[in-house]
């Protein structure tokens, strides 16, 4: 596929271009302030900020091109209708992680069987959104008012536990992301699979597995 990349300097980006040119896309990273010219390619990826990513993906569908995006923190849903409006696709996942997914579905099982769980989410320091998405979205798949703990240093890279607690016994669920390059499968599946998705918002990679 032919693939413009917002973000490609980025520290995602940096991971992810190689791999994905590896897999035998064409890649174009595209920078602040350079001219979204997107017109006639097959998809769009963002890894940008939350105050990027909303232009970025409008530039995208105004030229007719669906999108993939990574960046967390802000709401695709109008741009999502907007996609649809107009025959594309917006695919959003807050985690590209296979492992973060699973870790995801793991603690919705859990807290059919657990009163109370809390999560403790932690990201490098430059993450600018707390809490991350991918607590939100767990938060949201337990239910309750699940407590959400945020931690940015330097030296971590994506990190999140889910604490379940009951009378005399722990569930720790835990997933660690080590190196950013595991988000590459899942934004290659994303690719793969976009021109099947349903016209107009999709999120979550889980819809893809
Ligand atoms: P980062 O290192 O700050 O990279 C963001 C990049 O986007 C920077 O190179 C930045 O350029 C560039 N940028 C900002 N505005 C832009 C624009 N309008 N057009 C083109 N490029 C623009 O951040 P990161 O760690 O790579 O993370 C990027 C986003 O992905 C964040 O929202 C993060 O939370 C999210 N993320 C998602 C996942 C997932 O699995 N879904 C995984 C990791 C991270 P400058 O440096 O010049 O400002």
């Amino acid at each position: 596929m032919k693939i413009a990349f917002f973000g490609a300097e980025g520290k995602v980006g940096c991971a992810l271009v190689p791999l994905l040119e590896r897999a035998g896309h064409e890649v174009r990273g595209i920078e602040i302030g350079e001219e979204p010219d997107v017109a006639g390619l097959d998809a769009v990826v963002d890894f940008t900020t939350p105050e990027a990513a909303p232009a970025n993906v409008r530039a995208a569908l105004d030229q007719g091109v669906s999108c993939v995006v990574g960046t967390t923190g802000w709401d695709p849903q109008a741009l999502g209708d907007n996609a649809r409006e107009r025959g594309l696709r917006l695919f959003v996942a807050p985690n590209f992680s296979l492992g973060a997914v699973l870790m995801m579905r793991f603690a919705e099982q859990a807290a059919r069987y657990f009163p109370r769980a809390e999560i403790i989410e932690l990201h490098n320091e430059a993450k600018k959104d707390a809490p991350s998405g991918t607590a939100r979205a767990t938060a949201d798949l337990i239910g309750g008012n699940t407590i959400i703990h945020s931690v940015r240093l330097p030296g971590l890279v994506a990190h999140q536990e889910v604490i379940f607690g009951s009378v005399g016994q722990l569930l720790t669920i835990r997933h660690d992301t080590t190196a950013r390059e595991s988000f590459a499968d899942g934004v290659l599946l994303a690719l793969e699979k976009l021109p099947e998705l349903p016209l107009g918002l999709t999120i979550g990679l889980d819809t893809l597995l």
